[in-house]
């Protein structure tokens, strides 16, 4: 009910009752007038008929006085009359004023004054005769007297009659209308107050009714507040438990201990998705021993967990099955009769899920506290796994800064280097300020002597010209000398091996028609044969791996048989020699391998058949093991004469022998390592030496334990007679290969071949060398850096540079030499 519905009704009810009251006083003060003034009418009348009545009687008075004076003449009976005769008229006039509102009644008195006067004039006559003795005595008898006492009388009667009546009709006017009055006023009031009883109870019903709804509503307005109040507080006090500089587990204690105050749960646990989106526990509460010990990371699609973080809302669990999870406490353990498990988000992105358990069953509002919280919860989350990462992140600062620091100082020393080369350059900067001076004029002698070399340019690039006709040309006719040695070689063979035969028949001498002197000629004869048979076989191999005509031929070999038919061949010449000869295979090398069984013999005889020729006494050995990775190694050594490191790699030259007496001596070619190792190389594999003089040598036979044909190693070997087959430099091939002095720091060398252009810088000073090499990095070059004039010459030959810068003043030879 509205202010004003409530103001018009209690104006009604007051008012209308308090206005009935004023009008009910109202009507009773105007019946009491009314009553009032019709007393005084009625008075009034009674006044009237009084005065009548007092008037009759002064009449009556004057005609007993006159009527006894009459009669016995005795003057003291006119007493009455004298008394009343001066009243009579004033007691009439007022009687005329009392009924003056009457006319009837004032003609009436006007007659009676009259008929009195005329009685008095009648009195006085008679009175008058008495006294003087005339005859009053007929006057009386004639009745003249008497007829107008009646008259007076009769009037006055009428006068008393008609006030009579006039009251009477007063009197009931009165009754009538006070008895009317009041009866309609009764009515009305009865009338007004049932009415009024009848508004008032229905308005007084609504307001009871209203007051009653207003409670009600009042009543629930206090318990949603009160549950508002309970909600905020329960956000209150979780904001208060995830302030701070909080670790994850430390958060998540905080949080599933509010849970277990705040909303009475026993068991609980707090998941957060980890970077591989998988749930990882990082806080429990409440659970027992075993579930403790239980997988704490979930993937991410498994259990109700993620089902909860799938659809991104709260899920409820009624009556949990008997595997849930048991809560423990002190005093036992149990299971949770209901549980939630809510996704806790930041930025609509869930990053993890609390999982609470009850003893009780679950009510709305736990659902209401849970969905406020859950954003909450998820930036605390958020904001612990950013200073977790921060925290990661700032450790790693302050290593990097604590780099940066040292690496500070080292700068700072460089920086004094600098500044001490600084100074000395700008020594030599004035240095060369006078030695520009000198250049300049030298650099006229200069330009004399270019235009001078120009021309000799034009000629060089002429002879250079014809130079590379002639290099075509050898390069034609070194593969037609590659070819023509092939065939020669095979043709040379075939008539040779007939003259052996028949040297070796002749030395058998099986006729005995020969002298001891003509068997020794065969033996010469069939022994040269021999040496040249095989001089030739190792040409026509060595042209046959030039003309890349070398076939391989793989096949599945047995290393015991091969091992069995080398140890026959070289234990009988070792014996002979007084030497002592072993082979031996080690456990872990395959039974066979995949290789041109015919090609590897002739390598081992090769390696077996020097060292049992360079070795005078001690022992000559094969052995055979496995490399993982690397393949199977055969190991021939010797305890013979050995080989000068700086020979080492000579030897693998063509008609290389260590030293010249060797031929005489020992006899042999210089060919078979040269053929071993192009031979090993077809197969894929390679050869190394280990030596030392005097000491003996050891030289390692490492092959793939399956050959395979590689495309381009084909082409490679096809292709190398056109490069091996220039024009032999015989002192180049004696030379040894030039040593390398290691580098002053680590350049390119060990990078190639190079992707991009490459530099070599050839400058003894090694700081200025680094920056040379620091500039060409920058540049996007390659670089290799040489000390010296030879080491220069060297890198040139390897790694054909594409542009070199030369220091002119080299420790070891002057920088125009080089050039
Ligand atoms: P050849 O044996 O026919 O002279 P090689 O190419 O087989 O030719 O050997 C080249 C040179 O290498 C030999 O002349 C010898 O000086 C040296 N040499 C090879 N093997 C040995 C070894 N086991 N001990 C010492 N020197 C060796």
């Amino acid at each position: 009910m509205d202010q004003r519905s409530f103001r018009k009704l209690l104006s009604r009810n007051i008012g209308l009752p308090l206005g009935l009251g004023l009008l009910g006083a109202v009507a009773f003060v105007a019946v009491i007038n009314y009553l009032l003034s019709a007393m005084q009418w009625v008075e009034h009348t009674d006044r009237v008929i009084g005065n009548a009545n007092e008037t009759v009687k002064l009449s009556i008075d004057m005609e007993t006085g006159m009527r006894g004076f009459l009669i016995t003449g005795d003057e003291r009976f006119l007493d009455p009359y004298e008394v009343a005769k001066p009243q009579i008229f004033s007691s009439l006039q007022s009687l005329r004023g009392m009924v003056e509102d009457n006319p009837q009644q004032v003609d009436r008195i006007d007659r009676l004054v009259a008929l009195q006067q005329a009685w008095n004039d009648f009195g006085k006559e008679m009175i008058t005769q008495r006294r003087n003795g005339g005859d009053y005595r007929q006057a009386v008898g004639n009745g003249r007297g008497k007829r107008i006492t009646d008259e007076i009388r009769k009037e006055f009667d009428d006068l008393v009659g008609t006030e009579q009546q006039l009251r009477m009709a007063r009197n009931e006017t009165v009754s009538r209308v006070t008895v009317t009055a009041i009866s309609a006023f009764v009515l009305f009031i009865v009338g007004l107050s049932g009415l009024l009883a009848y508004l008032g109870r229905r308005d007084l019903l609504a307001l009871s009714s209203s007051y009653d709804d207003n409670l009600k509503a009042q009543q629930r307005s206090a318990e949603r507040l009160e549950h508002q109040a309970w909600l905020r507080n329960g956000q209150t006090q979780l904001a208060e438990q995830v302030l701070g500089q909080l670790t994850l587990p430390m958060l998540g204690d905080n949080i599933l201990r509010f849970f277990a105050s705040y909303l009475g749960s026993v068991v609980g646990a707090l998941y957060v998705r980890d970077g591989h989106g998988r749930l990882v526990r990082v806080a429990s509460y409440g659970l027992d021993a075993e579930q403790q010990a239980r997988e704490q990371v979930l993937a991410s699609h498994d259990g109700l967990l993620a089902q909860a973080v799938r659809e991104g809302r709260l899920l409820r669990l009624e009556d949990l099955p008997e595997d849930y999870y048991r809560l423990s406490s002190g005093l036992g353990s149990g299971l949770p009769r209901s549980a939630l498990l809510m996704p806790a988000s930041d930025d609509g992105q869930i990053n993890g899920v609390i999982e609470l358990g009850f003893l009780r069953p679950l009510q709305v509002r736990d659902d209401e506290l849970m969905e406020r919280v859950a954003g909450n919860l998820g930036m605390s989350i958020e904001s612990a796994r950013y200073r977790q990462r921060l925290q990661e992140v700032l450790a790693e600062t302050q290593q990097l800064n604590e780099e940066l620091q040292v690496q500070q100082e080292e700068l700072k020393t460089a920086n004094e280097e600098l500044e001490e080369q600084s100074r000395v350059l700008k020594e030599s900067q004035a240095h060369l300020e006078t030695q520009q001076a000198e250049l300049e004029q030298t650099n006229e002698q200069l330009s004399e002597r270019t235009d001078a070399l120009d021309r000799k340019n034009d000629e060089l690039s002429q002879a250079q010209e014809e130079l590379q006709a002639r290099a075509d040309d050898l390069q034609r006719s070194s593969k037609y000398k590659s070819e023509f040695l092939a065939n020669m070689s095979h043709e040379l063979r075939t008539p040779l091996n007939s003259s052996l035969i028949l040297a070796k028949l002749l030395a058998e001498n099986g006729e005995g028609n020969l002298s001891g002197e003509q068997v020794k000629f065969a033996e010469s004869i069939y022994s040269a044969g021999n040496d040249l048979l095989n001089l030739i076989n190792d040409i026509l191999d060595i042209a046959k791996v030039e003309a890349g005509k070398l076939e391989v031929r793989p096949e599945t070999t047995h290393l015991e048989r091969l091992v069995e038919g080398l140890r026959g061949m070289f234990l009988p010449l070792a014996e002979h020699k007084g030497l002592s000869f072993e082979v031996k295979i080690e456990g872990q090398v395959p039974a066979t391998l995949f290789t041109d069984r015919q090609r590897l013999e002739q390598i081992l005889k090769n390696l077996l058949s020097n060292a049992v020729k360079f070795t005078d006494h001690g022992q000559v050995s094969l052995a055979i093991s496995y490399q993982a990775g690397t393949g199977i190694v055969f190991a021939v050594r010797d305890s013979g004469i050995g080989i000068a490191a700086d020979q080492q790699q000579a030897i693998f030259g063509a008609f290389h022998q260590v030293d010249g007496s060797s031929n005489r001596r020992y006899g042999g070619t210089g060919l078979g390592l040269s053929i071993s190792r192009d031979l090993a190389h077809l197969l894929g594999g390679q050869i190394s030496v280990d030596s030392s003089p005097g000491q003996g040598s050891v030289f390692s036979l490492i092959l793939p334990e399956r050959f395979e044909a590689q495309a381009e190693e084909v082409e490679a070997l096809s292709l190398r007679p056109t490069v091996d087959t220039l024009p032999p430099a015989p002192q180049a091939a004696a030379l040894p290969a030039p040593k390398l002095p290691a580098p002053a720091f680590a350049d390119d060398r060990e990078r190639a071949p190079f992707g991009n252009r490459c530099i070599l810088v050839i400058e003894d000073e090694p700081n200025f060398a680094r920056i040379l090499f620091d500039l060409a990095h920058e540049l996007g070059y390659s670089c290799l850096v040489a000390q010296g004039a030879d080491e220069g010459f060297a890198l040139a030959a390897q790694f054909i540079p594409d542009a070199i810068l030369l220091d002119m003043r080299l420790p070891d030879h002057s920088g125009l030499t080089v050039l």
